[in-house]
């Protein structure tokens, strides 16, 4: 567990970074209309965040053989995360994507994402973008000094079922704030009472992954980009938070 509790001071830091990296999130969302590449969107966050004095965390992660080359992840449809921004990816209307973000502030790390629809778009991925979000609100509740690991999952999982979507089994969430991705590992799916104990001053990135139809994963060629196998929609969003003796704390 050594590393996992940050110093009010550094949770104070890491909420400043929070901040100005949802801004950009949130920002670059809006730009996610019919006709714009996802390249475009990552050329204005890793901007963003150049000019706010951070460094894109995704960028150059990975095996040095094949390291992921932006600071933003986009992943249109059924692309559930990591996709790779492109100029020959055009959204277009009735398309969802998803924008997850990370960076390194003042010597710390946060990590966000949302997934936005690109203009009009079906009443299904409507409902699978929202119950996402609502899987995400649901499982901060759970965040409190005293739960365990497996209370988050399982609120995670049960607002996405009760919805009649799925949730992935192989990513979730992660300790976050030294570094990129700390332990503990935080699934989607799980049982109450069970996993690592939440203490004060943890800082963890929750990132509910939901399907549309089944669970199961592929990686595309280019080795980052991960679909669902049966080509139905994904949604994904996520907060970096931290547990204090009141409870979540959101910190982007
Ligand atoms: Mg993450």
């Amino acid at each position: 567990m050594k590393g996992q509790i940050k110093t009010a001071k550094d949770i104070e830091l890491i909420a400043e970074g929070g901040k100005i990296l949802r801004d950009i999130l949130l920002r670059a969302a809006e730009l996610a209309e019919p006709g714009i590449t996802t390249w475009r969107l990552n050329e204005f966050a890793e901007a963003e965040i150049a000019k706010a004095g951070g460094i894109p965390s995704f960028k150059n992660y990975g095996p040095k053989k094949n390291p992921f080359p932006a600071g933003l992840c986009t992943s249109v449809n059924s692309q559930v995360v990591h996709g790779i921004p492109s100029k020959f990816n055009i959204l277009k209307q009735g398309d969802i994507v998803s924008l997850d973000i990370g960076m390194e502030y003042k010597k710390l790390f946060t990590d966000t994402a949302i997934t936005v629809a690109v203009g009009r778009i079906s009443s299904k991925a409507k409902l699978l973008i929202e119950t996402t979000k609502k899987s995400l609100d649901m499982a901060l509740k759970q965040v409190r000094p005293g739960n365990r690991i497996g209370d988050i999952a399982w609120a995670t999982q049960k607002a996405a079922e009760d919805e009649g979507f799925s949730v992935v089994r192989d990513l979730g969430g992660h300790g976050v704030g030294y570094e990129v991705h700390e332990d503990p590992f935080v699934p989607c799916y799980g049982k109450p009472g069970t996993g690592p104990k939440l203490q004060t001053g943890m800082v963890l990135a929750i990132e509910p992954m939901l399907c549309e139809h089944e669970y199961f994963l592929q990686y595309e060629p280019d080795g980052w980009t991960i679909s669902t196998k049966d080509g139905g929609l994904s949604a994904h969003f996520e907060h970096t938070v931290a547990v204090t003796d009141y409870g979540c704390r959101i910190l982007t």
